[in-house]
């Protein structure tokens, strides 16, 4: 019988975990020791190994001779596990067993001891989609665990996930694979399969697969149903990749403001039963690589599209601005928000296509830059050839008064936030303050690195967006560093100045 290499290449031991070593290092040092948990949670995308890595956990903490926190894979028990046929290692999935009476069980379950192994595990995948009434059950399980139960919570969606859950659970959070670490390992198991894959086709599959390993060896099984001989046109072929011009025609009757050529494209993906809201999310993705093209046009890398469509984002991107395409992110991600719960997915999205096509430009995401734009006439007329900031509410400078000014109290909360998305970045915000006053935010940052790496807009957006989850609204924000405090000709400089030498009031409370 046929197996599907995800299946017949997950990985059985720690070692063979790709790119989470942060997570099986410490996995394996508490096994090790002796110091392992009784509740975990793991987060990550689909396919970054959470469910692999919960069995390999399920098997080294019952393993009868483990080596340095690793299962023999060879005892009795790690050959049943295996197999699957271990009573004490139990898998749940919570997105067909999500009712209160499922947890019921499985508390009363929970109390009996193992019947073979040291400790009973229950792995419960998709945990997010338990009920409200579920999580309140497993709640009470969790507080009071019975010693020889551990559990492992595994979830995409970790905002789902109630505190009181959080609270109890030892939290790892799952990278997504890196590219070339997902490339490599294609490569190998092609070749222990004895099928030819060139390296430019399992890059192909690697990029398509955008992190995750199980969508990547899918891919990979589609290949060989194909050919024995993988190169980049059976990926092509085999992956579907040609049938993705549906997304790139909505990009472009977006970009041209052609509301009927895009309705007409959606019409054609409805109609074969495509998921709208994936669609949606794969808009998204083009369209932040749209904003990625147009604002670091050197940073290659971080554009996660194949060769073909770069060129066709290229041609988008050459006759629009960054300010057109963040409005449009910005109205997308809104929509793509309220897709998950709208009854009627197709009247949502083709509302948020006529809107796209409108050509509204709405208030951009703030833009960060160390002055203020004293001088109205430059944002206007930008240079030839030079990106024109995103445009912001006007806001006179002159006009804000330092007392006004009050300490943005969620800022803690806003690097923690923004350090999940660019933890380098939110780095060089170390010791730094923020002040409020109305839609204006000012920074005072101590790390003179920090002003360098804003200028990247994406840095910028990216802040933009923390601010925007943590405190709900968008600011125009205006930073300085060290080298340019000296500068106080600038009104934001002296809003700034006045505030570090205390002249802004702080509140206590
Ligand atoms: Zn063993």
């Amino acid at each position: 019988m046929y197996r599907a290499l995800y299946r017949k290449w997950r990985p059985k031991s720690f070692d063979d975990v790709i790119s989470q070593p942060h997570i099986t290092t410490t996995l394996k040092n508490q096994i090790k020791n002796g110091k392992t948990a009784h509740a975990y949670l793991f987060t990550g995308s689909r396919g970054t190994g959470k469910t692999t890595c919960a069995r390999i956990f399920a098997k080294a903490v019952n393993c009868l001779s483990p080596k340095d926190g690793e299962p023999c894979l060879e005892c009795e028990i790690c050959r049943d596990a295996e197999n699957g046929a271990l009573s004490d290692i139990i898998e749940m999935d919570a997105a067909s067993n999500n009712g209160v009476d499922d947890i019921r069980d499985l508390r009363e379950n929970a109390l009996y001891t193992p019947e073979r192994c040291r400790y009973k595990v229950y792995i419960i995948d998709e945990v997010h989609m338990l009920s409200n009434q579920a999580f309140n059950a497993l709640l009470k399980t969790l507080e009071e665990p019975p010693e020889f139960v551990k559990f492992i919570l595994a979830t995409t969606e970790i905002a789902k996930v109630p505190a009181t859950i959080l609270s109890r659970c030892q939290r790892y959070d799952f990278n997504r694979i890196r590219t070339e670490d997902i490339r490599d390992r294609l490569l190998h198991i092609a070749q222990s399969e004895g099928v030819g894959l060139d390296g430019d086709a399992a890059q192909m599959i690697a990029s398509i697969a955008d992190g995750g390993m199980r969508d990547a060896l899918s891919i990979l099984d589609q290949c060989i149903a194909f050919s024995e001989n993988i190169t980049r046109d059976v990926v092509f072929d085999a992956a579907g990749i040609a049938g993705r011009d549906y997304l790139f025609d909505v990009l472009e009757a977006v970009f041209e403001r052609d509301a009927k050529r895009a309705l007409v494209t959606v019409e054609g993906i409805y109609s074969k039963s495509k998921d709208l809201q994936r669609f949606c999310a794969e808009l998204l993705e083009q369209m932040r690589n749209l904003m990625l093209i147009k604002a670091a046009p050197s940073e290659k890398e971080l554009v996660r599209c194949l060769p073909d469509e770069r060129e066709r984002l290229a041609a988008i991107s050459n006759k629009t601005s960054l300010e057109e395409i963040i409005s449009k992110l910005d109205t997308l991600k809104e929509s793509f928000e309220r897709l998950s719960y709208s009854p009627s997915k197709r009247i949502e999205l083709e509302t948020a296509l006529i809107k796209l096509c409108s050509g509204q430009v709405r208030q951009a995401q703030p833009s960060i830059s160390e002055e203020p734009p004293l001088n109205r006439n430059n944002v206007k007329n930008p240079p030839k050839n030079e990106i024109p900031a995103p445009k912001e509410e006007q806001v006179d400078f002159s006009k804000l008064r330092a007392e006004d000014f009050k300490p943005l109290r969620e800022w803690a909360d806003v690097l923690e936030e923004f350090s999940k998305t660019s933890p380098a970045v939110s780095g060089t915000l170390q010791n730094s303050q923020a002040y409020v006053n109305g839609n204006v935010m000012l920074i005072n940052a101590q790390n003179e690195f920090f002003l360098k790496l804003f200028k990247i807009k994406e840095n910028a957006f990216a802040l933009g967006e923390a601010v925007k989850a943590v405190t709900g609204k968008t600011y125009v924000i205006r930073a300085r560093a060290p080298q340019t405090a000296k500068d106080e000709s600038k009104e934001a400089g002296k809003l700034l100045e006045r505030a570090k030498n205390g002249e802004i009031p702080v509140e206590t409370n």
